[in-house]
């Protein structure tokens, strides 16, 4: 039976499901779910990372792990943690990136968050030599000092969506319309935890994810009590936006409830919310920058002028990644970079001109 045909069922049988229930079966449902069947990167070929876009943003995250490690003291030894690593291929930029970097090495243990099988085979085959361990989830990471990267990672957990109508703040669900498809239907009182704290005007529609909260949580309180970094890297905004959940299949962008499992549903990362949750745990956080700034300040134009200086005929090539990672209207301004260290620590390289806590 389709994905579809059993979360018809499962509604049929109970009632409604949450926006953010829908979106959790149509990722991560064991047998259909999008990111457990197959290479979704490779499935739908529109769906470009960054660090597929160029091997400089994997190199540049990869010193900027560096530049933290050598802060904190060279600890040994550290978690270096990737969250959904993808095709692998940010990681091994960044490991070839450090490999001269006297003890990063032979300090790191590499450990890989990722629920698709397809994808830790490839990662298998890029990342075979630093022998890494793979994971459900962070909880299942040694407790040690922790550094850790994830590139559009929180915007594929499930996002809960709250609708202030004229009668009060009501749950976004999903039920089925009279023609047997999937509808929206807005159900009365929302849960008090995720109501905002301020009223807003009837017909607003704010986001929110306790998932990626809780992770955000969970890696701030790690860092608070052994040391260490994250880089979080997302299409995201600081806060705000309305309703921004969208589905993209191979041929760009589709209704968002036609086809649960074959299609990449995402929304936005509101930065602000998941700041907050870095700070009630007890760790900073820095601030969300924008990619572009951030890349830029790590030196990804020299970076490029020495690739293109070595292959003078990957010069277009490189000028056309290097817009696409830090040009504004591309990836530069629509994605942000949020950076947690210990209370107390420098600026994290990238981030010296935001306070932590600071707005971007
Ligand atoms: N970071 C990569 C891939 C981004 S796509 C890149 O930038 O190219 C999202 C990644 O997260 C995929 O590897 C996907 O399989 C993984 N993923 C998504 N939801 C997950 C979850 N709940 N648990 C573990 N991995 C997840």
């Amino acid at each position: 039976m389709t994905l579809a045909r059993r979360i018809a069922d499962r509604i049929r049988a109970g009632g409604p499901i949450t926006v953010a229930a829908f979106m959790e079966a149509a990722m991560q449902d064991p047998e259909d779910g999008y990111y457990r069947r197959g290479d979704p990167l490779g499935r739908s070929g529109d769906f470009v990372t960054a660090p597929e876009v160029s091997q400089m943003f994997g190199e540049l995250i990869g010193l900027w792990c560096v530049e933290g490690w050598l802060a904190a003291g060279s600890p040994s030894p550290i978690r270096l943690v990737e969250l959904g690593p993808g095709r692998g291929t940010l990681m091994a930029d960044a490991l070839r990136a450090t490999a001269r970097v006297p003890g990063f090495h032979a300090a790191l243990r590499l450990h890989l968050v990722e629920s698709s099988p397809g994808l830790r085979r490839r990662q298998a085959a890029l990342l075979a030599a630093a022998g890494p361990q793979w994971h459900e989830r962070l909880e299942d990471v040694p407790a040690d000092p922790l550094w850790l990267v994830a590139n559009e990672f929180l915007d594929a957990l499930p996002v809960h969506q709250l609708v202030r109508t004229a009668d009060g703040w009501a749950e976004r669900a999903v039920t089925l319309a009279p023609d047997g498809g999937f509808a929206f239907a807005d159900i009365l009182p929302a849960p008090p935890d995720l109501v905002p704290d301020r009223d807003l005007p009837p017909g607003t529609v704010v986001e929110r994810r306790p998932a990626a909260e809780a992770l955000a949580a969970a890696i701030a309180r790690r860092i608070a009590a052994a040391g260490g970094r994250a880089l979080l890297v997302d299409y995201g905004y600081d806060a705000g936006a309305g309703d921004t959940l969208q589905a993209v299949g191979r041929h760009g962008r589709v209704p968002v409830l036609e086809a649960p499992g074959t299609v990449d549903l995402s929304a936005h990362v509101a930065f602000a919310d998941i700041a907050a949750a870095v700070r009630a745990a007890g760790a900073a956080a820095w601030g969300p920058v924008p990619q572009g700034r951030f890349l830029r300040s790590l030196g990804i134009a020299e970076r490029a002028e020495r690739l293109a200086a070595a292959r003078p005929d990957a010069r277009a090539t490189l000028a056309a990644a290097l817009h696409r990672l830090i040009g504004a209207g591309a990836m530069g301004t629509l994605f942000k970079v949020l950076a947690i260290t210990p209370e107390g620590a420098p600026p994290p390289a990238g981030f010296a001109a935001a306070a932590p806590g600071a707005a971007p």
